[in-house]
């Protein structure tokens, strides 16, 4: 028998997950954001669970691109960081993938190769996030370029927002974007998943939602389940081991744990090296058999030990729910000091996974 440790996949989550974000903003279509294996959820299983749903997929990587069009996904794909050299513009061309341009020299490129039909373009504007995209100065070059490119058929402005989930919010990036975009008449994409929530009226032509997707919750102080979001991903195992320590014993490396009174330790089959955060501290939240209980000592590779002094009925084979169904990631992450995001895209490769 296996390791009892899996993480479950539900597609009927991800699509209502899908249908909410776009019913916060009607009038927009969607980009299904599939990064990073559809935020560790698997990108063939979240393309599939949208096949017939969503508007377009977005995604990073060439490879994962063509990965979809393999696979039978006939909408458009975007790349969210362009191409990176001249060699990955014939893939381009031959999946008729859509692409954000952010650097002026990525529409040189894409005008001197010569490809055999136009490609869709979004040019990125950065209006504060100041990672990727066209700052105000770089605009008259810019107009330039696209007014003699013969390589770029339908242009959408698009930027990213910063801190759409904080105090900073979004209007001093708007009010650059449309400084920016001056009389621009034409398709427009804004909002990722906390301004689909938050700001709905800057959805615009294309919304871009990722975290919620995967019912994650972008807010550091409202739930996914308030938000009507359900969990993608739930990742559960069993109790292999069960230790009764006294007071004054302590429970994993370094000692973390000691127990002020008796103690029911019980052993979980998951640790950092399926992808649970090493750094998530005593207490950090746990399902047992459905109840919950806490964390003990220090995270290790395999394992991990969870509190089942209150919890009588918990044995060995007993079901652990790290995350998911009944436990939100955010909590999880929140205690371990990160972000639900991090968490699912570190799930590892060896834990098996079960689409349902
Ligand atoms: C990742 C990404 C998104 C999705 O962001 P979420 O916070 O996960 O909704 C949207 N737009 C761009 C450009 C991205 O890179």
């Amino acid at each position: 028998m296996p390791r009892p440790i899996e993480a479950r996949i539900d597609r009927d989550a991800l699509l209502h997950n899908y249908l909410l974000a776009r019913s916060r903003c009607p009038g927009s279509r969607a980009w299904a954001v599939v990064k990073a294996n559809a935020y560790g959820h698997g990108l063939l299983t979240a393309a599939d669970a949208l096949a017939e749903t969503a508007d377009g997929f977005a995604l990073l990587d060439l490879a994962e691109a063509v990965a979809l069009r393999e696979a039978g996904i006939r909408q458009p794909i975007l790349l969210l960081e362009g191409f990176f050299t001249a060699d990955d513009l014939e893939l381009v061309a031959e999946h008729r993938l859509s692409l954000v341009v952010h650097r002026l020299d990525q529409l040189q490129m894409l005008r001197r190769v010569g490809l055999p039909l136009r490609v869709p373009v979004y040019v990125k504007f950065n209006t504060g996030m100041n990672r990727l995209g066209f700052r105000p100065e770089a605009l008259a070059a810019l107009r330039e370029e696209l007014a003699n490119n013969p390589a770029v058929s339908e242009v959408t402005l698009m930027t990213h927002f910063a801190d759409a989930d904080g105090g900073q919010g979004i209007d001093w990036q708007l009010r650059r974007f449309h400084e920016m975009a001056g009389e621009w008449r034409g398709p427009v994409s804004l909002a990722n998943s906390a301004a689909i929530l938050c700001y709905p009226q800057a959805g615009r032509d294309w919304i871009r939602p990722g975290i919620m997707l995967y019912g994650g919750s972008p807010f550091a102080d409202e739930s996914a389940e308030a938000l009507g979001l359900r969990p993608v991903m739930t990742l559960s195992s069993q109790i292999i081991g069960v230790q009764t320590i006294a007071a004054g014993e302590t429970v994993g490396y370094g000692c973390t744990f000691r127990a002020e009174r008796e103690t029911r330790v019980g052993v979980v089959a998951c640790g950092y090296a399926d992808g649970y955060p090493r750094h998530a501290p005593t207490g950090t939240p746990v399902l047992v058999g459905g109840r919950r209980t806490r964390t003990l000592g220090r995270v290790s590779m395999d394992m991990l030990a969870v509190d089942l002094s209150d919890l009588r009925e918990a044995g060995i084979g007993t079901p652990v729910t790290l995350w998911g169904e009944g436990l939100a990631a955010d909590e999880v992450a929140m205690a371990a000091g990160t972000i639900s995001y991090e968490l699912f895209c570190a799930l590892a490769k060896r834990v098996p996974v079960k689409v349902v």
